[in-house]
């Protein structure tokens, strides 16, 4: 299974791909980790990327193309995967396009988790994960079920985005509609765009998505 979620910051891209690498046993490719990664480990990339990122834009295309096309090399992804914040430009869509015809792959499916704008600014404000194993959790919508301690892996370490801060998240949101959002009719126009309803709490929307993915 080759697929693409696709939505806004805040839209559960991150969340549903969890869920789907343990259900078909494929790898999430996340590009905003990957960036962060680097961010971390202070890499040229890393140096590059870092105030683009806090400041809610987009890190070259120059730079996503090619770091998106060494991690599909990777044998992990040979059985499959979901890319989570990729593509986000028209010109990484034709890059991946260019990349999956070269290895004769195809998507299976791009699947868009559909939000109103006025809901995510709450739900990415509020969002946290557990630094050591990446669980997230929300200060309003998904709490630990014992205070201060992951559910997963029972770490008493969270961690909040240096950009999940209102200010960065209307430049975020910006960004989405005009930069991302026109990579949707390159998708339709393939006849592999699906949508659901992503306001849908966490489970219903996996349950939409599963729906939707037993059909392709
Ligand atoms: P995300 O974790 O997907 O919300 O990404 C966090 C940030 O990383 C974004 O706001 C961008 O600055 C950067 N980023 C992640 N993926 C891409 C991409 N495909 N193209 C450009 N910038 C990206």
């Amino acid at each position: 299974m080759k697929l693409i979620l696709l939505g806004p910051p805040g839209a559960g891209k991150g969340t549903q791909a969890k869920r789907l690498e343990e259900r078909f046993g494929i790898v999430q490719i996340s590009t905003g980790d990957m960036l962060r990664a680097e961010v971390a480990a202070g890499s040229p990339v890393g140096k590059e990327a870092k105030a683009v990122m806090e400041a809610g834009q987009l890190v070259s295309d120059d730079i996503l193309v090619r770091m998106l096309a060494s991690r599909l090399q990777q044998p992990d992804a040979a059985k499959g995967f979901i890319l989570d914040g990729f593509p986000r430009t028209v010109p990484q869509a034709e890059a991946l396009d260019r990349m999956l015809a070269e290895k004769h792959l195809k998507l299976d499916a791009v699947v868009e988790l559909k939000v109103d704008d006025a809901a995510l600014t709450d739900r990415i404000a509020g969002r946290y994960t557990c630094s050591k194993c990446g669980t997230g959790y929300h200060d309003q919508f998904k709490q630990p079920v014992k205070a201060g301690q992951c559910d997963a892996c029972g770490s008493t370490e969270f961690t909040r985005r240096a950009d999940d801060n209102r200010e960065t998240v209307a430049a975020r949101l910006e960004a989405y509609h005009r930069q991302t959002a026109p990579i949707i009719p390159h998708y339709a126009a393939a006849g592999i765009l699906k949508s659901v309803d992503g306001m849908a709490d966490i489970d219903e929307v996996a349950r939409q998505l599963d729906a939707v993915l037993a059909t392709v």
